[in-house]
């Protein structure tokens, strides 16, 4: 799950990391009564779930409160990489000598967390990143030990940071890691980091991502969703326990089990189609849930065509054809179906869909040939 920048930059803080006085805004008029409040000179950030705001025109420098208000007009409602801003942060603005960039993410090939750092941070990092990366430090975090002392002075003087801030960057580089730990995330970045004209550093932008399957002990974090900048249909794949990732094809897939997700997935390519989606209703999963996957699949316009794989092990064959009955009675699909089920209660689900319009077939080839062509056709 992703959070705002405002909602990160409090997450950081509560850790120790310095952070500029700001409040969120909603309207040009509150932007204009923060900004007075901070004492004129802002920055006005636009709050949306992707990065490359600032090169987007979703951060602006205002001298006063007047222009602070200006710039909300023009940033809310603003489309940002096809996401509406609903907020703005507006932050008392700083006086920015040199930006550094501090994250931390998992390796996945050395099973760590790692700590990169740059001298060169700013909207030009994925720049640095291709074209230098040797300007991009890597330190790797035993989880167990956590970071060391070491460690941090190892970073500093690989980024030849003045030694006078040194020691802040220390807090800073712990509270990150101790927020990273703490909150089970998976990204936690400080981008930039500033060294101010008057030589102290400060976290001007904050992005952290959370890992899902943490959040049910992280209350204070899951509360931080915003469903305002969540597809409705993740929306609804959440609400219904479902494991559901879009993509960009044309055949719908709804399938019982992430393994035999992935094996349609790959038998749908296999025969010149391409997957719409992944979609795991999990193990024992009855009408309503079968419904609600039904919805998510039909909701994509690009939709062409829908598979339907259930192997009957817990789950029902009965419990699902009841499902597809009550979701086509609701969505009344006009694309075309191909359903494959095996297993417990086949049988009866198989007579429960007789006279429902869909295409069967007994093999899983069999099912992914017809839904290639159907789409096709389509
Ligand atoms: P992003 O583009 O989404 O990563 O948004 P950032 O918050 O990182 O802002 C983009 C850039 O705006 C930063 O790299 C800074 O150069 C600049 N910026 C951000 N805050 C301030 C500020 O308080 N004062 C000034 N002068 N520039 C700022
Ligand atoms: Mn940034």
């Amino acid at each position: 799950m992703k959070i705002h920048e405002y909602q990160s930059k409090r997450v950081f803080a509560e850790y120790g990391v310095p952070i500029p006085k700001g409040k969120v805004a909603v309207s040009p008029k509150e932007a204009y009564a923060i900004a007075k409040d901070l004492g004129g000179k802002v920055i006005v950030k636009s709050q949306v779930l992707v990065g490359g705001r600032g090169k987007a025109g979703g951060v602006k420098l205002a001298n006063n409160p007047e222009e602070a208000e200006k710039h909300a007009a023009n940033i809310l409602g603003m489309d940002i990489k096809g996401l509406t801003v609903r907020k703005v942060l507006i932050d008392e603005a700083s006086n920015i000598k040199s930006e550094i960039y501090l994250g931390i993410t998992n390796d996945r090939e050395k099973r760590m967390p790692v700590m990169m750092v740059s001298a060169e941070g700013g909207v030009e990092i994925e720049e640095v990143a291709r074209v230098t990366p040797e300007k991009i430090i890597k330190m790797y975090i035993n989880p167990l030990l956590g970071l060391q002392g070491y460690q941090i002075r190892d970073i500093a003087a690989s980024i030849e940071l003045p030694r006078k801030n040194w020691k802040e960057f220390g807090i800073i580089a712990n509270g990150l890691w101790k927020a990273y730990n703490g909150s089970d995330a998976t990204l936690a970045e400080i981008n930039p980091l500033i060294i101010t004209e008057e030589e102290t550093l400060l976290a001007v932008d904050g992005k952290m991502l959370i890992d899902d399957s943490a959040l049910f002990r992280h209350h204070d974090l899951a509360e931080m969703r915003d469903l305002d900048t969540e597809a409705e249909s993740e929306t609804i794949a959440r609400e219904n326990d479902l494991a559901y990732i879009q993509l960009d094809g044309e055949i719908g897939c709804m399938v019982n089990g992430a393994g035999l997700a992935m094996t349609t997935m790959d038998i749908v390519n296999l025969f010149g189609g391409s997957p719409a989606n992944f979609l795991d209703i999990g193990g024992g999963a009855n009408a309503e849930k079968v419904a609600a996957a039904f919805r998510i699949i039909l909701s994509d316009p690009k939709v062409k065509a829908v598979l339907i794989n259930i192997f009957g092990g817990i789950t029902r064959g009965d419990e699902v054809a009841k499902g597809i009955l009550e979701a086509i009675e609701e969505v009344k699909p006009e694309v075309p179906m191909v359903v494959r089920l095996v297993g417990t209660n086949a049988e009866e689900g198989r007579a429960l869909l007789a006279d429902a319009d869909m295409l069967t077939a007994e093999t899983l080839v069999e099912a992914a040939q017809k839904a290639v062509a159907a789409a096709k056709e389509a």
